[in-house]
């Protein structure tokens, strides 16, 4: 289990490589931004941040609240993400533009925030945007007075890497010039992509998610038919 996130983290360790958060001052060299964008389940970045804390690394970690997979406002999913936030790590607000109808997306936005901060009893003070198209990607301004991570200081000003389900399609970061040469980076990682082996075929990650998910939502039945004698 996250036996290749392991061998990822001590090569950038190796290098000495200083974990940042967003909202921190960069050093000229060798800092990154570790982020994780939460698209599919709290348990599995749970699982890294708790990870991560053992290794002395730190990241910042995004939530939807507008999933179709998990439920924020989950009593379990909160309590769970409090606990992320405890470890040391940053959260932050991974932001769904889809979801709104053009002219409402910053009204959505900042409802989102409202709601985002009284949950956790925190400011917003990064987002991320999920799945975001040329306008979202391209606005180099902060978004409603509140930092976001596609802006150019956090994306051509240094080397930007993503993996995207069994590999880094635009490059692996630990095999990059900027890498090589010490400079600073942002590396977004999904958790999903790294419980098994990462190069493992995304159907057989997909299918023991779903298995997962489903053992979750008999978990979830039974607790709310506890005086039944159903069994399934
Ligand atoms: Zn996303």
């Amino acid at each position: 289990m996250l036996n290749d996130y392991k061998k990822f983290l001590s090569t950038i360790k190796k290098k000495k490589y200083k974990f940042k958060f967003f909202h921190q001052k960069l050093s000229t060299k060798s800092n990154i931004l570790l982020r994780h964008d939460v698209d599919f389940d709290v348990d599995f970045a749970l699982k890294m941040a708790e990870f991560e804390k053992k290794n002395n690394v730190k990241s910042t970690y995004f939530f939807l609240l507008t999933s179709s997979i998990y439920n924020i406002l989950d009593k379990d999913i909160i309590n769970k993400i409090i606990f992320i936030k405890q470890l040391g790590h940053e959260i932050g607000l991974h932001f769904d533009p889809s979801v709104y109808y053009k002219k409402k997306v910053l009204n959505g936005l900042k409802v989102e925030l409202k709601i985002f901060e009284k949950l956790f009893k925190k400011k917003v003070k990064i987002i991320s945007f999920h799945r975001p198209n040329k306008k979202f990607l391209k606005m180099n301004k902060k978004i409603l007075g509140t930092a976001h991570t596609y802006q150019k200081l956090f994306t051509t000003k240094i080397g930007y890497f993503a993996d995207s389900r069994n590999l880094f399609r635009y490059g692996d970061p630990l095999k990059s010039t900027d890498f090589n040469n010490n400079l600073n980076l942002q590396i977004l990682i999904h958790p999903i992509w790294w419980q098994k082996k990462f190069k493992l075929h995304t159907n057989i990650k997909i299918k023991e998610f779903i298995k997962k998910k489903n053992q979750d939502l008999k978990k979830n039945l039974l607790k709310n038919l506890s005086n039944s004698n159903l069994s399934f």
